[in-house]
């Protein structure tokens, strides 16, 4: 990006288009957030729900006061230890802020990304600048460039490639405006380190839900939403990593004897022997011998089990290459739920629409 490349990015921005950008977490789709025409035409490009409200980006602490009334003390903590990051605030809404970006309530998400390209962008625009994951509602979060032309390329009016998000699963959000401070989605920044500054912090009840037919509703709009899905039927195995190993393997067997095409999300652990016992029997694609006229098994590691960061920033990178695989059945592993499991498990849950399977 030279200087000429951000001015043109934030030209576009004040004129009310849009522009997708990478962030630390995943790519944002950006507009004016003061213009409720650009919010408008966010919704729209992203065929969006319009009671789904936009988290504001910003690059310095001061635009807090604009935006924002009665900030509590918490706020200035939380962004003490987490910002520049992936944490997302809110709070009471200033006038100034439309209700079109805030899908129609009286709150705003804020956040101050830490990618460089965010930031300068934020600054040269000069404006607030309302961003939700630059991807085509209900489908994986984008990750990479190439994701955000897959799902929104003629729609809007410039991509900027930054390479692939850091972490890969979207910003914790916080909602401050309620006692005790509640956590409404899992990211990066753990219950565990928000309990740092915040003691009694505590999960949304549906942050943990993991039956569909549950009542719990989201208090997080964007959260009740089927989200974060591949095309294809996902479905997880939760047990002993033993017992989930071979169900995955016997569930992979069953619909390759069927006819399909199976893909599985695999971690590098267990990746070895998925290819080892189904190749006795069927093609493994990546092993040179797939081909799509008979089934076969497409086995994805999305990383490691001993490194959830690496789980975390492969994650939608991976459901999207099932989608372009067109595979219509996946199998996957569950991971542990604490710490950044949590926010793993979460989007892993909303992929598989609630389908777990306890082994
Ligand atoms: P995305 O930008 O795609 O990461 O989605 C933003 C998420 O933040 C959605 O789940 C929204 O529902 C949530 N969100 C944004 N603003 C608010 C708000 N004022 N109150 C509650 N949730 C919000
Ligand atoms: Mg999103």
């Amino acid at each position: 990006m030279t200087s000429a490349d951000f001015k043109e990015a934030a030209e576009l921005l004040r004129e009310g288009k849009l522009v997708a950008f990478p962030t630390e977490t995943v790519y944002g789709l950006g507009g004016d957030a003061f213009d409720p025409t650009a919010s408008a035409r966010i919704y729209a490009a992203k065929g969006r729900p319009s009671d789904n409200p936009l988290i504001v980006h910003i690059a310095d602490i001061k635009e807090l006061e604009k935006l924002c009334v009665d900030v509590p003390e918490e706020a200035y903590l939380l962004a003490d230890k987490f910002w520049p990051g992936p944490l997302t605030m809110i709070m009471k809404k200033a006038d100034c802020i439309p209700k079109e970006t805030t899908g129609g309530l009286d709150t705003v998400a804020i956040r101050m990304p830490s990618h460089p390209i965010a930031r300068r962008l934020i600054q040269e625009t000069g404006l607030p600048i309302a961003a939700p994951s630059a991807n085509a509602s209900g489908r994986p979060s984008t990750t990479k460039a190439e994701h955000v032309i897959e799902d929104l390329n003629g729609r809007i009016e410039m991509i900027i490639d930054g390479g692939s998000s850091d972490i890969g699963l979207e910003s914790t959000i916080v909602d401050l405006t309620v006692k005790p401070v509640q956590i409404l989605r899992p990211g990066y920044i753990t219950i565990e380190m928000l309990k740092g500054v915040i003691p009694d912090i505590v999960y949304d009840k549906a942050v943990l839900k993991r039956e569909r037919n549950d009542s719990i509703v989201a208090r997080a709009p964007g959260m009740k939403y089927r989200h974060y899905a591949p095309k294809g039927e996902l479905v997880i195995f939760e047990g002993e990593p033993e017992n989930v190993m071979n169900a995955v393997l016997d569930a992979t067997e069953r619909k390759l004897e069927e006819g399909y095409v199976v893909g599985i999300l695999a971690s590098e652990e267990f990746a070895g022997d998925y290819v080892a016992k189904i190749s006795r029997r069927w093609p493994v694609l990546g092993t040179g011998n797939g081909s799509k006229r008979e089934p076969y098994a497409l086995i994805e590691v999305v990383g490691s089990r001993d490194n959830e960061e690496t789980i975390a920033a492969n994650l939608f990178d991976k459901l999207r290459d099932f989608d372009a695989k067109e595979i219509p059945y996946i199998f996957g592993e569950c991971f542990p739920g604490d710490n950044l499991g949590a926010a793993i498990m979460n989007r892993l849950v909303k992929a598989a629409g609630y389908h777990i399977e306890k082994v």
